[in-house]
């Protein structure tokens, strides 16, 4: 049996980033830059009106209720060197719009009286007393023509694919999406939309184990049920071995049915460990053949959950070229106790809420690993250390928040 955080490093020393490709932005929103994106560009690219109002040169307008003349109407997309100079008056002028030359201030038309500010020699009256730079982005604000805007490893959520479409930057270099197979092994498991017989069991742990993978970036495919039967079961996870990753559910513990380990050996997949001082989980079995890595999660639904959360997730994250591909875990306050029995790493599913005094933690209703219901009753794991024999209220425990935390 070996600790976590060893199982850990081998595993992600076997997985290492697939080469990249490119992407159009709707495809590259969730995956890992895989260069340096820089501004091709001022922006803005002149000094740029933020207010719809009028354009003045602050110090030459007196205190308030000055009355300006009407010179000029600048909309958003006037080109800046065709303008004319200001004259000592206002511009109207539209969010967006260049600034005419001459002019260091816009005043937005909520603070003035506009009159009909259109009509031919229309005089405004500035009801507040402009100074220099309000309202205005001088060029370059934002980001200077040749700025390094993103690193290569960012992660590109919606702010950034904004970032990309603003410099033009349509297709860029991005981690592939590993493909990931899902198979669920068991004698006693038949498809969820069929009725159990008697003894039987739905596979609850294929359907999760595919949505983890796709909200992790992955391409989730489904491998479907294989017996507990050797040849079976060798037709069946064959074709998982084709994919980047292959991940099983079952079949990895001491029962005589338990046959995923010998099979995988018998197709050439090279074992690396059998066995992690994790609760749950510990029959956790990983190896590789190839390029591809396989995972064979117990078949307790909170075990297999869980095993993807601290295992298969980090790997998909390197092979997609996350360059921190572990999730942080974070600081919350116990609110109950916790007796622990020493000897395994635990991983313990919890709720945790933001507080007034900050994050709180409180490990939720569990049968055990059996109990499909635990992780969807929180949305948070609890880290307990292999020696802990029991955590008092309010000890501060590292926390791993679940997809979608702040939802659930
Ligand atoms: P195993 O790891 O094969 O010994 O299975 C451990 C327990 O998990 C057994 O009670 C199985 O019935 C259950 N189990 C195995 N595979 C699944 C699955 N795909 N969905 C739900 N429960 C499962
Ligand atoms: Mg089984």
């Amino acid at each position: 049996m070996i600790a976590v955080e060893r199982a850990r490093e081998i595993v992600l020393q076997a997985a290492s980033p697939r080469p990249f490709e490119t992407a159009g932005l709707d495809e590259a929103v969730g995956r890992i830059l895989q260069e340096t994106v820089r501004a091709d560009r001022d922006l803005p690219e002149w000094d740029k009106a933020l207010m719809d109002g009028f354009a003045v040169r602050a110090d030459t307008v007196g205190g308030a209720s000055a009355v300006l003349a009407v010179e000029s109407t600048i909309a958003a997309g006037a080109d800046p060197a065709a303008l004319a100079p200001l004259r000592g008056g206002a511009a109207r002028i539209m969010t967006g719009a260049p600034m005419p030359p001459g002019a260091d201030a816009v005043v937005p038309v909520e603070e003035t009286d506009p009159g009909d500010a259109a009509a031919p020699g229309a005089r405004i009256t500035l009801l507040t007393v402009p100074r220099p730079a309000d309202h205005v982005a001088p060029r370059g604000a934002e980001v200077r023509a040749g700025q390094t805007l993103l690193e290569p490893g960012t992660f590109l959520g919606a702010a950034e694919i904004g970032v990309l479409a603003a410099c033009g930057r349509t297709r860029v270099a991005v981690g592939t999406r590993p493909g990931v197979a899902v198979l669920s092994t068991g004698d006693e498991i038949v498809a969820p939309d069929s009725m159990p017989g008697p003894g039987r069991l739905r596979n609850s742990n294929g359907p999760t184990l595919r949505a983890l993978a796709a909200r992790t970036g992955a391409r989730a495919r489904d491998l479907g049920i294989a017996p507990d039967e050797e040849r079976g079961l060798e037709r069946a996870i064959a074709p998982g071995l084709e994919e980047d990753v292959l991940v099983l559910s079952g079949g990895v513990s001491m029962g005589v049915y338990d046959l995923v380990g010998r099979v995988l050996r018998r197709l050439g997949v090279e074992i690396l460990f059998e066995s992690v001082a994790i609760k749950p989980g510990k029959p956790f079995t990983f190896g590789r053949r190839g390029g591809t890595l396989v995972f064979g999660c117990p078949g307790n639904p909170l075990s297999s959950y869980v095993i993807f959360e601290v295992f298969v997730r980090p790997a998909l994250r390197r092979l997609a070229g996350h360059p921190r591909p572990e999730r942080a875990a974070i600081a919350a306050r116990l609110e109950e106790p916790l007796r622990l029995r020493p000897g395994r790493t635990g991983y313990h599913p919890a709720r945790a809420a933001f507080g007034p005094d900050g994050l709180t933690v409180r490990v939720v209703r569990s049968s055990g690993s059996a109990d499909f219901m635990a992780p969807a009753r929180g949305n948070a794991l609890v880290i307990t250390g292999a020696g802990e024999t029991g955590l008092p209220a309010g000890a501060r425990v590292p926390v791993l928040l679940l997809d979608d935390a702040g939802e659930r």
